[in-house]
């Protein structure tokens, strides 16, 4: 993730990554209390492109201050912050990691010292395969009453990591996660979709993370004439879908091929799914949604 000379954004300083520290009593690193981002940027003629950075600074600020960890940066700052990381560091194509962490405290408290860092490394493909085979996970989603499971919050991710380890260990290339009620959530880091006659349907927002992908995947798909239903769904719903992909920044647009061992009707390349895939991917690399004031 970082090399001899790679610089990182940490409390008001640009710092050598190898010489940054973090405080072994950090709350967050005990208690899994913090939030944090991803985002993409692209390279493109006019230098690399932050996509939609002003909608993930949004929600790194909402999450934030969901957990009492209020940072003193506006948007637009953080926006400005990114660039000015991609350029100290001559990078295009990658992936860029906000992370809001809390100081020494070891009470069950919010802490009171807040710490913010940012870093970015060049981006290499998140899955290995284009089209995945998918297991549903005996792990599910957390419960939206226990925590704001629509957030992008530190601990949050063990039930992630958890299901991606169950699901790999068995040769399969991700987890699809079960909500607390048994509807289909989600994947582990990613939102998800099924087509069935031309029809698109995703769960709706609740027990999911509502992903910045997924309202633009909706919005393509509306614009190419397709009905989106959110609703909930059960596994055995599944069996009559055409396709399915997966959605979020790092996934982008993926296809699945299988889920827990049946494969879907259609190929990749036939599906709406597809489609999307290759308007997201074109429109990224268009400057006039790249822009980071069309938030
Ligand atoms: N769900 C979870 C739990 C995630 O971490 C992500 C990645 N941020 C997503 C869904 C996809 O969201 P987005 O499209 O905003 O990246």
């Amino acid at each position: 993730y970082y090399h001899e000379n790679t610089v990182i954004y940490l409390n008001g300083e640009w710092v050598k990554a190898k010489d940054a520290k973090v405080d072994l009593f950090s709350q967050t690193l005990h208690y899994g209390y913090g939030v944090f981002e991803g985002l993409r940027s692209y390279a493109t003629p006019d230098g690399p492109h932050i996509f939609k950075a002003g909608k993930h600074f949004e929600r790194l600020l909402e999450s934030s201050k969901k957990l009492r960890l209020n940072i003193p940066y506006s948007v637009a700052q953080l926006v400005e912050l990114s660039y000015r990381l991609l350029k100290k560091n001559n990078l295009n194509d990658t992936y860029i990691r906000p992370l809001v962490y809390g100081g020494q405290n070891m009470a069950l408290h919010p802490s009171r010292q807040v710490n913010f860092m940012m870093a970015a490394w060049e981006w290499e493909k998140y899955h290995r395969n284009s089209q995945l085979d998918v297991e549903i996970s005996d792990y599910r989603r957390p419960n939206p009453l226990s925590c704001h499971i629509d957030s992008k919050l530190v601990g949050q991710y063990t039930s992630a990591i958890l299901a991606s380890a169950a699901a790999r260990a068995k040769g399969f290339d991700e987890a699809l996660l079960l909500d607390a009620d048994g509807y289909i959530a989600q994947a582990p880091g990613a939102n998800f979709f099924y087509e069935k006659n031309e029809v698109l349907y995703t769960p709706p927002e609740g027990n999911i993370l509502p992903g910045i992908t997924r309202a633009i995947i909706i919005d393509y798909a509306l614009e190419l004439g397709y009905k989106v239903e959110e609703k909930l769904f059960k596994p055995a719903d599944l069996h009559q879908a055409d396709a399915a992909f997966f959605t979020g920044t790092a996934t982008e647009v993926s296809g699945i091929r299988s889920i827990d061992g049946k494969r879907f009707k259609l190929e990749w390349e036939d599906t709406i799914g597809y489609s999307l895939f290759l308007m997201y991917r074109q429109r990224v690399m268009n400057k006039e949604i790249q822009n980071f004031n069309l938030v």
